[in-house]
């Protein structure tokens, strides 16, 4: 039978029998700021040519929905960077059976865009926060404006959508004594906040990454000498782990790739924005599905077959290592965090 008779399975399904329904589309490896953990100061960006149209990339949402993913995240990259970014939440805000749509954003623009993201179809949205001290801001983004962000904080809580969760980076001597000011912040205003170990994506050399980082387990530490934190039971497939605070409806997050790993809850892949698919964030392994998409621009039938045996490489787990010459070239903001 060949792929045009074939009808498409109602799942993605990998070789150790994970279900794939959630994917993070990198919209744009383009970003305005530089953070310390996520690029050099000096980075070469992806010829727009390479980068998927965003009818490509309606186009990618709609067939992997049709195969059974159910949640999409918009991240890149800044998403906000990329012109008619709203336009493309409205397309692929409006695809049937997608349950959930939601971005991840360094928050700079979001004072301009988060009604109409929200009204176009956006259910949630993550934030970046690294600290609330302007210049310890600006030198850990490189050229961010806290203030900005802080706007950008304030016009998502007013556009009404599901669910805010900050993200924060956490770098030893470099903000980890902002973290219970960072959990005040996120409870005062009824938002969730993950706290993040720093992954080895993309060599750097602004720190050592081994030196600089923390564990979860050692942010909880410091956290629960002043708030009780009770373990949520709810499992995310990725390697986050969620606590609240009796009282309170905001949830804290830990999100641990090193010292905790749940390869084997994983439910998600991510598409660059040069339409690789990577099936693992500490791999390389991939497929390309922008040649696909423009060698047949009218039948979807190979993207699908495509997306389906990228699924026979997905790897069993990762593995990171902080040491010198172990770190993998690709960069977060190539990756599609
Ligand atoms: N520009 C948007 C933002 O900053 O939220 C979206 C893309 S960014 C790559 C997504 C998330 O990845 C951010 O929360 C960022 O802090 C995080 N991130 C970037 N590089 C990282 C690294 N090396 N280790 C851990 N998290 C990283
Ligand atoms: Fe840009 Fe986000 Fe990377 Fe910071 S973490 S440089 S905001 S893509």
């Amino acid at each position: 039978m060949n792929s045009a008779e074939q009808a498409p399975p109602k799942v993605l399904q990998d070789r150790f029998g994970r279900t794939i329904d959630y994917v993070r589309l990198s919209v744009t490896d383009r970003c305005d700021f530089r953070c310390v953990y996520c690029m050099a100061e000096e980075m070469t960006f992806v010829p727009r040519s390479q980068v998927l149209s965003l009818e490509e990339m309606g186009r990618l949402a709609r067939v992997l929905v049709e195969l059974g993913v159910q949640r999409i995240r918009l991240t890149g990259g800044e998403p906000l960077v990329r012109r008619d970014v709203a336009q493309l939440v409205r397309d692929i805000g409006a695809i049937p059976g997608l349950r959930e749509l939601n971005m991840t954003t360094n928050g700079a623009r979001l004072d301009r865009f988060a009604g109409e993201l929200q009204a176009g179809g956006l259910d949630r949205i993550n934030i970046s926060l690294d600290s609330l001290d302007p210049d310890r801001f600006r030198q850990l983004t490189r050229t961010g404006d806290l203030n900005q962000v802080l706007a950008g904080i304030e016009a998502a809580r007013e556009a009404g959508f599901k669910r805010i969760k900050l993200n924060s980076v956490i770098l030893r001597g470099r903000n980890q004594d902002e973290v219970p000011a960072l959990v005040d912040f996120a409870l005062e205003r009824g938002l969730d906040i993950s706290f993040i170990e720093e992954m080895p994506l993309g060599e750097i050399s602004e720190h050592d990454r081994g030196l600089e980082f923390v564990s979860s387990q050692a942010l909880r530490e410091q956290l629960s000498d002043r708030l009780t934190l009770v373990p949520l039971a709810e499992k995310t497939g990725g390697p986050s782990r969620y606590w609240q605070v009796p009282g309170s409806d905001s949830r804290i997050g830990f999100i641990s790739p090193h010292s905790q790993n749940f390869c084997e809850l994983c439910n998600r892949v991510r598409v660059t924005a040069e339409g690789r698919m990577l099936l693992c964030l500490g791999h390389e392994h991939s497929v390309d599905l922008r040649a696909v998409l423009r060698a047949h621009p009218d039948d979807d039938a190979p993207l699908r077959d495509a997306i389906i045996g990228a699924m026979a490489i997905k790897p069993e787990r990762h593995d990171f290592s902080l040491a010198p010459g172990e770190q993998l070239v690709r960069f977060m903001n190539m990756t599609g965090g």
